[in-house]
């Protein structure tokens, strides 16, 4: 369960435990088609530390059991059907029922985030193979499952446990994790004026480091918060805040940011200090150390300075400092 709830973003990432959905088999459950499974290292033992799992597994769920006959995608890639290989069992329409009814149930748990097992004709989120009827396979495919959890959640954070091997996209995947938690509280909140107004301002920097246009676009919507339906503009709010942090947060644009936080408070560090950080951002600027060296710089500053605005930007703290975040941005 969610430990915490709280009306606004807080300057600590940590404080609440995101709900993340995940196949089941991804955390050791003996679930698979041959009565074994596929734990991930990482996620069971790192990232487990820091959010609540909420596992399933879809074949499982309607009936099949483990050890079973293995299933495959057959027929068109757009639509195919979930069929036994062996013996041609169609399960497609006890998939597509037991799909809807679970993530009508998910839809009341407020997860974070979505981690599917790649390949599967069940969880696969892309590229899964489709077979025609001479054997062949294409991998145009997408999951049974996956595809009614994409449908229902087109905003949750979703990948598959292979691409969170790639250091870049499982950055990319948890600071989207700890955005969309930081979303559900706010989203539960009063909604006031002032509690969209605040929302906005602590993701300022954020949203900046993975799209300027959608910072300027959001900041519009904001200015009408005292005048417009505040659960419509929260709606599309939502959508544009989760679009923007989808967007890739590229060097050149954490170099600007890091730029506009030192303008906060470099004329109040001596010579040394200004030294100092101007060399951690150009050896950043030229990839020389990884985004977390000026960032802990700055925010030692930040600290020391007690510079008000920035404190609470979560630029600084996007999730745990544990899961190694922006060691590799
Ligand atoms: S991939 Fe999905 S359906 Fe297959 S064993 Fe894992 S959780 Fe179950």
């Amino acid at each position: 369960m969610a430990t915490e709830v709280q009306t606004a973003p807080t300057k600590d990432a940590t404080v609440v435990k995101p709900r993340i959905g995940i196949s089941s088999c991804l955390l050791g459950a003996a679930v698979r088609w041959d009565g074994g499974h596929k734990r991930d290292r990482f996620l069971t033992d790192v990232l487990a530390t820091w959010v609540e799992w909420v596992d399933v597994c879809p074949e499982m769920g309607i009936g099949l059991g483990a050890p079973r006959e293995t299933v495959h995608l057959l027929g068109r890639a757009d639509a195919p059907r979930l069929v036994g290989t062996k013996s041609g069992a169609d399960h497609t329409d006890a998939m597509e029922s037991f799909s809807r009814a679970k993530v009508d149930e998910l839809a009341a748990l407020d997860l974070a985030g979505y981690v599917l097992k790649s390949d599967s004709p069940s969880c696969g989120m892309e590229r899964v193979r489709v077979y025609n009827q001479k054997g062949m396979a294409e991998r145009r495919g997408v999951g049974a499952f996956a595809k009614v959890l994409l449908e229902r959640f087109p905003l949750l954070p979703i990948e598959e446990e292979g691409r969170l091997h790639d250091s870049v996209l499982r950055e990319s995947f948890l600071d989207r994790v700890f955005a969309y938690q930081r979303l559900l509280e706010f989203r539960r909140g009063t909604l006031a004026p002032r509690a969209i107004v605040d929302f906005h301002r602590v993701h300022k920097y954020q949203l900046m480091a993975h799209s300027p246009k959608h910072y300027s676009e959001l900041g519009r919507m904001v200015a009408l918060a005292g005048t417009a339906d505040r659960r419509e503009l929260v709606e599309r709010y939502s959508r544009l805040f989760m679009e923007a942090l989808g967007a890739h947060a590229t060097p050149k644009r954490h170099f600007n940011v890091l730029q506009h936080l030192a303008g906060y408070f470099k004329d109040e560090l001596d010579a040394d200090g200004k030294r100092e950080l101007a060399q951690a951002f150009d050896d950043y600027r030229k990839r020389l150390v990884p985004l977390v060296v000026p960032i802990a710089l700055v925010r030692h500053h930040v600290r020391a300075l007690d510079v008000g605005y920035l404190r609470d930007q979560t630029y600084l703290a996007p999730s745990p400092k544990e899961l190694t975040l922006r060691n590799y941005t």
